[in-house]
């Protein structure tokens, strides 16, 4: 393929050369009025210093990705083989621990190549393609990640489409789904065929073993956007002694139940109930109701019948009705995978919340990705999730 020659403007040089990974048509003087998906492309500074080697795909955010800063380099199939040995390399403590079976295994940017995840349930990888232009290359790529050693299966994602796959297997074997997977010791059902979500968010993992360590034993626990109860069985693996799981989709009733029992929860001991999380909480404190630990991570934006969330615009609102079914002395944690804002501005809005209500609070711990979910030096907004583990002082 003939490479494109592009400049970046003057005032952006100093940022790709300290390694900024993220092709933004913006900061290019010479962007063509056509250019393929796929395209390779050699960036520049407008006096021709070498810059990157870097491929065009449009994305949600961004046209593409910087792979290299050696001239020589291109996309190839040797290329991607290169950096998926570092990124299992990366990741052998992982693969050596028998009490977790799934994880992220290429982190897009993270790992040498925007666009493109990989996760690993169990022997099986999801890849996750997020731009018709990587997904270009898809062929040569999977092909060399069929000859890593320990490959069953692979389905994929196209997150560029805007409709979800109709067919998600790309070939190997395929398991019976529920694929049961393990997390610190706990099993998760997982479906790698079924829509976007699989049955469990990853980039939970430390999060989630907080919860079985340290923070739900003897507690009475209310999960909200609670999904298959992910946070829920957690909890119950901790010693709490009772979950309540709150999410408006009708689905959650049977991944939740599947998940509590695939552990040897009963579900009927348990509440999983279908109702739209703001509804619940002003039910809840009609009632009050109280819980020690309140677990919030919501979608960053969801339309219901009756209401219209975003994060960005309704965090503050969530945080303020979840404080009142608080019990004294209880935890939140609160959670958002929302990239458009920092651990900054999240802080400020839990804490905002905070003084409407006239209760206090510390923040005992942070979170954000874990280390599989690795993120790029230069690149540190590729780290979207935010988690505060809040104890409130009365
Ligand atoms: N916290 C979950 C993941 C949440 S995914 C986990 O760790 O596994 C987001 C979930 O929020 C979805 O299941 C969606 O159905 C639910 N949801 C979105 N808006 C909601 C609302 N207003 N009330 C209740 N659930 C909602």
């Amino acid at each position: 393929m003939k490479e494109l020659n592009l400049q970046v403007e003057q005032k952006y040089v100093k940022k790709y050369q300290a390694g900024f990974p993220q092709l933004v048509r913006d900061m290019i003087v010479n962007w063509p009025k056509q250019i393929a998906e796929g395209q390779l492309i050699r960036l520049t500074s407008p006096n021709q210093t070498f810059l990157g080697k870097a491929y065009y795909g449009k994305q949600n955010k961004g046209d593409g990705w910087v792979f290299s800063r050696k001239e020589h380099e291109t996309l190839s199939e040797e290329f991607f083989r290169r950096l998926l040995e570092e990124a299992v390399q990366n990741r052998q403590a992982l693969f050596s621990d028998e009490a977790t079976t799934a994880f992220r295994l290429f982190n897009g940017e993270g790992d040498g190549l925007g666009g493109l995840t990989i996760d690993f349930y169990d022997g099986f990888l999801l890849l996750q393609w997020y731009s018709a232009g990587i997904y270009a290359y898809q062929k040569m790529f999977v092909r060399a990640m069929f000859d890593l050693p320990f490959v069953k299966g692979i389905y994929e994602k196209k997150r560029f489409l805007r409709e979800e796959n109709t067919h998600d297997f790309v070939g190997g074997t395929e398991p019976d789904f529920p694929l049961l997977v393990k997390e610190n010791g706990m099993n998760y059902a997982t479906y790698l065929n079924d829509g976007w979500m699989t049955g469990i968010f990853l980039d939970q993992r430390l999060v989630r073993q907080k919860i079985m360590e340290e923070y739900a034993l003897g507690k009475s626990v209310l999960n909200t956007f609670s999904y298959t109860g992910a946070f829920s069985v957690a909890a119950l693996y901790g010693g709490a002694l009772h979950t309540t799981s709150v999410d408006v989709a009708k689905r959650s009733v049977a991944k939740t139940s599947e998940q509590f029992a695939i552990n040897g929860f009963n579900p009927e001991d348990q509440s999983i109930l279908v109702w739209d999380v703001f509804e619940y909480m002003k039910f809840a404190k009609r009632k009050e109701m109280v819980f020690d630990l309140v677990i919030a991570d919501p979608p960053s934006f969801a339309r219901t019948k009756k209401i219209t969330f975003s994060v960005a615009k309704d965090y503050g609102t969530l945080m303020s009705q979840l404080i009142d079914i608080t019990a004294p002395h209880g935890t939140i944690i609160a959670s958002t995978n929302y990239a458009n804002f920092s651990l900054k501005k999240f802080k400020e809005i839990i804490a905002d919340a905070f003084q409407s209500s006239k209760r206090t609070f510390k923040i005992r711990e942070t979170y954000q990705l874990p280390s599989d979910f690795k993120v790029h030096p230069a690149f540190p907004e590729g780290n979207y999730l935010k988690v505060l583990i809040l104890e409130l002082d009365v």
